[in-house]
């Protein structure tokens, strides 16, 4: 990813994509301090920009750290990055992190937040499994508890049990991995949010010690304007055996059906079919 020709918005500018650096000590290196988004632009239009923008600013002021750019400059960045490598179909990731600068210790309230907006074309999210239905593994990792760490920011550091859960899930042949959070309730897959389907009602974990996506929401309000019932609810893993269906929600995910969990099987049925297509009519409006 890091040799190749394109521009990279960075604190402000525009610069070459492998020019595009950090220096070793930067502080976000070596204790996780970044928060970060994931978006996906459609027919030239980023779907819930504003809402993404709002929410990096949060995760920064979760994780103290002040970034130091409004929504509306975050936007006009999105906008400079995708212009400027002639992208109308992308995923971008903007990241704020701090630097490096006065301090090299786990204190360095001086030194500088930045900010990178990168653009790239990325499809599925699943490769091929999309609408066949993923399967999943169930990660050995938990969510941990909102006093252990701000859940609700989408910080650099939540991710790490992602990135070895998720190895660990792609070693035993499956797409992504489930996590359960600290209380062995049912929580989300290593970068979306999950549901399950069962006489035509949909359960949805609660947002109480996950990522509460904007695709999640954006889901549950389709679905509700469909006059579908969801409940949003703690779901024990046991009741894996009784859903009939079972989908993942993210801005990179989309809406990806999933086939196999553990040693459960769901059936990528009418209903995932429906919420999979409305997504997809909705992000193209
Ligand atoms: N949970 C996790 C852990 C994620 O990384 C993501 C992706 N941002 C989601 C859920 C889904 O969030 P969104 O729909 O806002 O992309």
């Amino acid at each position: 990813y890091d040799d190749r020709d394109g521009k990279i918005w960075m604190d402000g500018k525009l610069v070459e994509w492998r020019d595009a650096n950090v220096h070793i000590l930067t502080h976000a290196l070596h204790y996780a301090s970044s928060v970060f988004e994931g978006e996906r632009c459609y027919d030239g239009k980023v779907f819930k920009s504003r809402e993404h923008s709002q929410r990096l600013l949060k995760s920064g002021e979760l994780m103290d750290m002040a970034i130091p750019y409004t929504v509306d400059e975050i936007e006009a960045a999105k906008r400079a990055t995708l212009d400027a490598n002639g992208l109308t179909n992308a995923y971008l990731r903007v990241v704020a992190f701090r630097g490096a600068g006065e301090d090299m210790g786990v204190a360095a309230s001086r030194n500088p937040i930045r900010m990178a907006v990168t653009a790239w074309e990325w499809g599925n999210y699943y490769g091929d499994a999309k609408m066949k239905g993923a399967k999943l593994d169930i990660a050995k990792w938990k969510r941990p508890s909102p006093e252990t760490i701000p859940v609700a920011a989408k910080a650099a550091g939540l991710y790490m049990i992602c990135t070895m859960s998720k190895h660990a899930a792609e070693a035993k042949g499956c797409s992504d991995a489930m996590f359960l959070d600290y209380r062995g309730y049912v929580a989300e897959a290593t970068g979306a949010n999950i549901f399950f389907i069962k006489d035509g009602e949909v359960h949805t974990p609660l947002a109480d010690s996950i990522l509460n996506g904007l695709t999640r929401q954006t889901v549950i309000g389709m679905l509700e304007d469909r006059q579908i019932k969801v409940h949003q609810r703690h779901i024990m893993p046991e009741e894996l055996e009784g859903f009939e269906q079972c989908f993942l929600t993210g801005s990179a995910a989309e809406v990806t059906p999933v086939g196999q969990i553990g040693d459960y099987n769901f059936e990528v049925g009418a209903l995932t079919r429906e919420v999979a297509e409305g997504y997809e009519k909705l992000v193209r409006a």
